[in-house]
């Protein structure tokens, strides 16, 4: 879970979420003041900790493919870490959590 501390420290998203890596977004993030000012506020272990949730995030995760349970059935793509998003196949990451997304390797 991403530390409390960190929540209120947004990545601006990308207009162009097909051809950005995740990652880039975050190294701009962390080159802000507000963040900057943040990482002298916490601990070093809270920034280590924070830092790999990142890193995992950054590890393209398979979406969840779903039905709404509607009559009839709609299909929805969501994101297999945060359990939400209603993804669309052209993005790189979920926009709402940020994971990195695998859309190609099968849906076994
Ligand atoms: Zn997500």
């Amino acid at each position: 879970m991403v530390n409390e501390k960190f929540k209120d420290v947004k990545f601006n998203f990308p207009k162009d979420p097909m051809n950005t890596e995740f990652i880039k977004i975050w190294q701009e993030t962390i080159e802000r003041e507000d963040f900057k000012n943040l990482k002298k506020q916490v601990l070093k272990e809270e920034f280590e900790a924070y830092m790999n949730e990142l890193i995992a995030r950054d590890k393209p995760m398979k979406p969840e493919y779903i039905s709404l349970l509607t009559n009839p059935p709609q299909p929805r793509v969501i994101c297999g870490n945060c359990y939400g998003g209603y993804l669309e196949r052209t993005f790189n990451f979920c926009h709402q959590c940020g994971q990195k997304l695998d859309w190609d390797s099968g849906d076994e």
